[in-house]
């Protein structure tokens, strides 16, 4: 079916999306916990490659929230517990250690735990979720949601040892480990080394993944009234929305790419402009603009209050600019300043702004994009600070080349995309660390495979042929014929927008959250538009008795027993006309009474 499969942990949707309609949360919460792990956090931030698949987007112009509904479970759910595996586990004598402890290595822990796994999970921070602690901000995603849903793993009896940055995986093989985990992410967030001004201005110049995680553990409280935020994906986005909420008045994005083509999403860049942060495309940045100030004016905050200190109020003018006020208002967006030139005497660098090529995308025959100059002079924006979000990387200093784990020429360990084994037969990596930054529902897929490897080389199993496919499991699920004619009413309802929190709150505290997420009824009316793709409706004609029980309960009046006839004739005769010639009439093997049982395709869903 494809929402489910599209889901990388192949989340068993419309069966959810059901039990929500029946007002059963808790039934739907577990039904997702199962599979995904994570019902809230992904009811909150999933990247939600199922909607684009929803069928009930071909039909209408909007897909089934699929996500959002995720959020209305976990909601309105009552205790998960006791739903869930009570330890103590019986012990089965192995030992794992998980590396990281993001969603990746949290989806192996709760996986293998249960198994009777001695499991040890390590983090360099004070305690579990990853980037979902660090990275994702608490406007999206409340800390008391994460929080709860990692409990919920670690107290399966897992190991931790928070605070326990891993400096050798050679010192961990070492250890009596019976496999190892490594879930460390893509922690590394791309700078712009070669820009100039970069190393002069750096106090005002943040990459943004570190600056988030600065924020999120509470190092850092604001930041310059002017803001800007380079970048395209949804870190940029993250990165301007939080500038907002840390004093940011005048934050913009600036990316060197189209609007359209950015790769933030479509709902992220919506809630970035909503909180008034404009986007400013096809501009490519070219270098950072500082000027030089003695010590006792780079002591106090630049441009208090918006206002450049005077010449000399500590700044220190080049002769190229003599008589020419820094003052900001001299610098309005799109002109640009001449770059101030260090003076003796002066000693500190500071930041004003950056300078932009302005370009525009140019596609040849192959549909290969280039961005070229316009030809434009450069324009300036002015600045307080810059985000830099331009960007991860992976990085394994603290794997050693020569214990067996062989990495590639791009330097990422060389891994088998279904068993995720390394090189090494006990090291295994997902999430981010196995072929780059994705996402969180990602990490969770490359975990739940990860942890069936993992048991199978603690049983001595072949790790590629005693797998089973995603889904066997498939088994047929018993529903009432009135709960299924009742269930597949086409609704009609337009998929209802999240409602949001004011602005006036959301952009005073980053702890509140702003999606205040649908309530029970816009939930049901939302699940009532699932169209329960997954129900397959077999007519197997020898055992058909012709009662046409069929017939009764079909939502859409697809199907209709009637005499031999023409085509022509039998088109009108349908319940539902089939007057459309290039749409097939189904006319399956008949009832044993020689009638047809004809199917109009049109109208028929399953
Ligand atoms: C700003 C931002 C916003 C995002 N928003 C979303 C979103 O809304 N939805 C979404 O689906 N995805 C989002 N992502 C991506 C998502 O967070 C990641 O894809 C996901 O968390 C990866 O999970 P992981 O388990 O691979 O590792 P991570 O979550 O990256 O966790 C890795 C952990 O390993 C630890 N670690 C690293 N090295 C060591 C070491 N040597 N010793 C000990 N500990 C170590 C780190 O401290 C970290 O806690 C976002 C990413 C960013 C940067
Ligand atoms: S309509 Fe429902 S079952 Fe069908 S693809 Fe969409 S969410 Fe899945
Ligand atoms: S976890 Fe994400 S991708 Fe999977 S069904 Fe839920 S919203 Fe869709």
């Amino acid at each position: 079916m494809d929402c489910q499969w599209a889901c990388p942990a192949h989340t068993p949707v419309p069966e959810y999306i059901r039990l929500i309609a029946e007002g059963r949360y808790t039934e739907a919460y577990m039904i997702n916990w199962d599979s995904n792990v994570f019902p809230g956090i992904l009811g909150r931030t999933c990247d939600r490659p199922c909607e684009p698949a929803c069928r009930r987007g071909r039909v209408d112009e909007e897909p089934v929230a699929i996500c959002r509904l995720k959020r209305v479970a976990a909601d309105n759910r009552e205790d998960p517990l006791s739903y869930m595996p009570q330890g103590p586990f019986e012990p089965n004598g192995r030992k794992v250690a998980l590396i990281g402890a993001g969603p990746a290595s949290l989806t192996v822990a709760r996986d293998l735990a249960p198994l009777g796994y001695e499991i040890h999970l390590f983090d360099e921070q004070i305690k579990g979720g990853g980037f979902m602690l660090s990275q994702i901000p608490s406007f999206r995603l409340p800390i008391q949601v994460l929080d709860e849903e990692v409990d919920y793993i670690l107290r399966l009896g897992i190991h931790t040892h928070f605070k326990h940055y891993v400096s050798s995986l050679k010192e961990v093989l070492e250890q009596d480990y019976d496999a190892v985990f490594v879930g460390t992410g893509a922690p590394r967030g791309r700078d712009l080394p070669d820009l100039p001004g970069r190393q002069e201005a750096d106090d005002n110049i943040h990459i943004g993944i570190n600056w988030l995680g600065s924020v999120a553990f509470e190092h850092t409280h604001k930041i310059g009234k002017r803001v800007i935020v380079l970048g395209g994906g949804n870190t940029a986005m993250d990165c301007c929305r939080t500038a907002r909420r840390l004093g940011g008045e005048d934050v913009k994005v600036i990316v060197r790419s189209p609007f359209a083509t950015m790769k933030a999403s479509p709902w992220e860049k919506e809630d970035a402009m909503h909180e008034d942060i404009p986007i400013i495309d096809n501009h490519v940045p070219k270098s950072f603009v500082i000027e030089y100030v003695d010590d006792d004016a780079a002591d106090s905050p630049p441009y208090e209050g918006g206002v450049a200190p005077a010449s000399g109020d500590g700044v220190v003018l080049s002769p190229d600019v003599e008589g020419v006020d820094p003052n900001v208002e001299n610098h309005p967006v799109g002109e640009t300043p001449t770059p101030l030139l260090r003076k003796e005497g002066s000693k500190k660098a500071r930041l004003i702004g950056m300078l932009f090529e302005k370009v525009e995308a140019v596609y040849d025959e192959n549909g290969k994009r280039s961005l070229v100059p316009t030809g434009e002079p450069e324009v300036f924006f002015p600045a307080d600070d810059v985000l830099i979000a331009v960007g991860q990387e992976n990085a394994f200093p603290w794997i050693e080349r020569n214990i067996g784990v062989d990495f590639d020429k791009w330097e990422m360990p060389v891994v088998d995309k279904t068993t995720f084994q390394s090189t090494h037969p006990k090291v295994f990596f997902g999430g981010d660390a196995a072929f780059g930054p994705e996402n969180v529902i990602t990490a969770v897929a490359h975990g739940h495979q990860a942890a069936v490897s993992i048991d199978l080389l603690c049983k001595g199993e072949n790790l590629l042929t005693h797998r089973l496919p995603p889904m066997v499991n498939l088994h047929s699920v018993k529903m009432g014929i009135h709960e299924w004619a009742y269930d597949s009413e086409i609704d009609e309802y337009d998929r209802p927008v999240v409602p949001q929190a004011p602005k006036t709150q959301t952009l005073i505290n980053r702890k509140t959250e702003v999606e205040l997420g649908f309530d029970p009824l816009a939930g049901y009316e939302e699940a009532k538009r699932c169209l329960n793709c997954d129900m397959q409706t077999v007519f197997a004609a020898p055992k058909c008795i012709e009662c046409d029980a069929c017939v009764d309960i079909c939502p859409t009046s697809c199907i209709t027993f009637t005499a031999d006839c023409e085509e022509n004739d039998l088109r009108q005769r349908t319940k539902v006309p089939a007057l459309n010639l290039n749409q097939p009439l189904s006319v399956p093997d008949g009832p044993k009474s020689g009638v047809l049982k004809v199917r109009n395709e049109r109208v028929a869903q399953h």
